[in-house]
């Protein structure tokens, strides 16, 4: 591939869209060197036009990765033994033999190894995963190993896996090109996957008639502001409505029974259910006229391609699986699946949430798409690495949210957060924060030294980030990126999968974690996908950094890139029949529906310029300046009830808590409805933990927590409370210990 002198290409670290980048060395051109605000020379990132993905689009957050990437930093392992205590430097063996010590101990004492979890992340490289739950599952012989994706993405998960047999997304992003309708369910794609919104937008405008952009979504973003169609229905109604229009496109004609009759089975139990699910009732349980319902089922049609998108709005949610499923029922009962223009498709929220995945990064699942509940998955997972039968427990492990509740009843004896932030991202905050101080022994590995989560470790181990470590990322269209190292580690920071690989080999397992790079990981997990759908037994970090990003499937026999950019275009799917199922649910609604007390529904999302929990887009001063603080998004109608006004302070309060943001009277979110960005923690000026206020509630089958929406009240802030002083006074400890940066 060519590229500019002295430039390297990777995948963008933020989205799941994984946008292809060249980064720029801080000389190039021939101009000053750019420095950051500590002074570290920056790179510069720009679109990567020959990356398949996103042709040299990319967005503002991309476009200034190159300026986060050196302050802040976390230089050197720290550690104290209270949450009370100042952190003392450490060296590496002294913190690894920490680890070890307490793996022993809790080993020892259980009799097992139950109390001890993991917490990683979809910032991971794919062996960082990789190697991880194999030091989890495989060397401790516990499946306590979750991610953030399972806040993320397990609902499209769990979806995708009941209904087509396994995970999968089946489309890819010339879909987009191809569509003539894109129904876009609880994705803000305007914001939080903009290149590809972008690429939609382009085509409408090069050709308007060419294309539909329906969008479902209680709140008018600037999404919904470009769609022809807007539902703006009531939150926690998708199902029902996806069940209505099911209703009337079968009324209509528009299913396509060969389809149905050759590849698909319980299609008799689902025109039960959808039958009860008539326009009138729909429209009422939506809050929404008949008459837009009727609109857009006439687009679902065998005849046309529809493109459905979706994100957190479906997933984060106590029915996401149920959402997930009601959707691909919509693309079994039109056959729009397996073709050009047209299937389901889960937009994921991190850069490698996928490569997680694949690598058996959540705690039901083994590489390869197998399930530790699988004995046949598991002996061959446990013959790979060269372990006795059994080593690998056979019940799903502790996902992330039970995580929590076994700290908070003392069954962990060590947990260990990896690349995330779950002080930010979790529901209920304050729970969170008092379970970690029930652990015994809380180990954050972090790039930065200010995460929220690290005013709440005992150990803090410094973590090379991308740019300072190779390794793989899949994006959502299930393309895999070569990310290479192409800046000097800070510090004494290390890769996670090295200090995975180095406990294991403490723990005795020296030959099962033997790897002398990157490399030699990527090698030994892309052959554990062989003969299964993900299977990328042919792809190896040479060949991706010699050809450039590759769509899986890609097996060992290929030699040029995969021929089929989508799933199921044989129409056979990954079921034990081969048939696709419908799956059949009845709409619940939300978990805690408003109420004479909290009548308010609080829904959270994000802001184009930020990511997640801003532990690294907080660093760059063009972003923090496009959204320098929080706002809470409250109807004219609802404000003035509450004698709410524009500009000034509001105290949102639900059962789990309270916070204050300022206000914004605006017409972009129903009555009866407010939002409130989810990124600001509590190291953060203008700290703002909307999820403070949030409950615990999950879907059964994904686990996924409803984070999307909760039960508030909010009333004029008398008086502005700083419940956080204490976190920062402790952040400013931390930063005591922050030493000088490289050069
Ligand atoms: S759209 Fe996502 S992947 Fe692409 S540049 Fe922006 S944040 Fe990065």
């Amino acid at each position: 591939m060519t590229q500019s002198p002295r430039s390297v290409r990777s995948q963008c670290p933020y989205c799941g869209v994984g946008c292809g980048l060249e980064l720029l060395p801080p000389a190039e051109k021939g101009r000053a060197v750019r420095r950051d605000a500590e002074g570290n020379p920056m790179w510069t990132a720009r679109g990567d036009r020959q990356h398949p993905s996103n042709l040299g689009q990319v967005c503002i957050k991309g476009a200034t990765v190159g300026e986060t990437l050196a302050s802040g930093r976390l230089r050197q392992p720290l550690f104290r033994s209270s949450f009370s205590d100042d952190f003392e430097p450490i060296s590496w063996d002294d913190a690894l033999e920490r680890i070890t010590k307490q793996m022993a101990c809790s080993l020892e004492r259980r009799g097992n190894a139950n109390g001890i979890a993991m917490y990683g992340s979809g910032q991971f490289h794919t062996e960082d995963y990789y190697v991880a739950q194999k030091l989890m599952k495989g060397a401790l012989g516990t499946n306590n190993f979750d991610a953030n994706s399972r806040l993320c993405m397990s609902s499209a998960v769990a979806g995708y896996t009941q209904s087509l047999g396994s995970d999968g997304p089946p489309c890819c992003y010339d879909d987009l090109d191809h569509c003539k309708v894109a129904f876009l369910i609880g994705t803000n794609t305007a914001e939080c996957h903009p290149v590809l919104f972008q690429r939609l937008l382009k085509r409408k405008k090069r050709n308007p008639g060419s294309l539909k952009i329906v969008v479902v979504d209680p709140r008018r973003t600037d999404t919904a502001k470009a769609a022809d169609i807007h539902l703006p229905i009531a939150p926690g109604s998708d199902l029902a409505l996806l069940h209505g229009i099911a209703h009337l496109i079968l009324r209509e004609n528009g299913q396509d029974p060969a389809f149905i009759d050759d590849h698909t089975e319980n299609y008799e139990a689902f025109f039960d259910v959808v039958a009860r699910w008539t326009p009138r009732r729909v429209a009422r349980f939506c809050n929404l006229p008949e008459k837009r319902l009727r609109e857009v089922a006439q687009l679902f049609h065998h005849r046309e391609t529809v493109l459905s998108l979706w994100s957190m709005g479906v997933n984060q949610r106590r029915e996401g699986t149920a959402v997930v499923s009601g959707l691909i029922n919509l693309h079994l009962l039109t056959g729009q699946i397996g073709k050009e223009g047209a299937g389901p498709f889960s937009l994921t929220g991190q850069p490698n949430a996928m490569g997680g995945r694949e690598a058996g990064g959540l705690s039901h699942l083994l590489p390869g798409y197998r399930l530790v509940a699988n004995d046949q998955h598991r002996q061959v997972v446990e013959q790979a690495w060269n372990l006795p039968a059994g080593s690998i427990a056979a019940e799903p492990g502790l996902a992330a949210w039970q995580q929590i509740e076994a700290m908070e009843r003392g069954e962990l004896d060590l947990w260990w957060v990896a690349a995330t932030n779950p002080l930010v991202s979790m529901p209920d905050l304050d729970r969170v924060k008092a379970a970690m101080s029930k652990c015994p022994l809380v180990v954050v590995s972090e790039a930065y030294a200010d995460s929220e989560t690290s005013h709440y470790a005992h150990l803090l181990l410094p973590a090379a980030q991308w740019s300072e470590k190779a390794g793989a990322m899949t994006n959502s269209e299930r393309r895999v990126t070569y990310c290479p190292a192409y800046r000097r580690r800070f510090g004494e920071s290390r890769p996670d999968w090295e200090v995975f690989a180095e406990v294991g080999r403490r723990l005795g397992f020296e030959k099962q974690f033997c790897f002398n790079s990157a490399a030699d990981v990527y090698a030994e997990f892309a052959q554990l996908t062989r003969g299964r759908l993900c299977d990328m037994s042919g792809l190896s970090h040479a060949l991706l950094s010699e050809e450039g990003p590759q769509q899986w499937p890609f097996p060992s026999e290929s030699t040029t890139p995969c021929e089929s950019k989508r799933l199921y275009t044989d129409r056979r799917f990954a079921t034990p029949s081969g048939r696709a199922r419908f799956c059949i649910n009845q709409p619940l609604g939300l978990a805690e529906p408003p109420c004479d007390t909290y009548p308010l529904v609080l829904t959270v999302g994000r802001y184009l310029g930020q990511w997640h929990t801003m532990t690294r887009t907080g660093k760059a001063e063009r972003l923090r300046a496009m959204h320098p603080e929080p706002l809470l998004e409250i109807h004219p109608v609802d404000a003035q009830e509450l004698k709410l006004i524009h500009g000034e302070l509001a105290a949102i309060s639900s059962r789990r808590g309270h916070i204050t943001a300022k206000v914004k009277v605006t017409d972009r979110i129903r009555s009866g409805s407010v939002f409130l960005p989810m990124h600001w923690g509590f190291t953060q000026d203008n700290a703002c933990e909307a999820n403070t206020l949030m409950h615990d509630q999950a879907c059964p089958i994904s686990k996924q927590p409803e984070l999307k929406a909760c039960a508030v009240i909010v009333a004029p802030a008398v008086s502005v409370v700083k419940p956080v002083e204490q976190e920062k006074g402790r952040l400013e400890t931390l930063r005591r210990l922050l030493t000088p940066t490289l050069p």
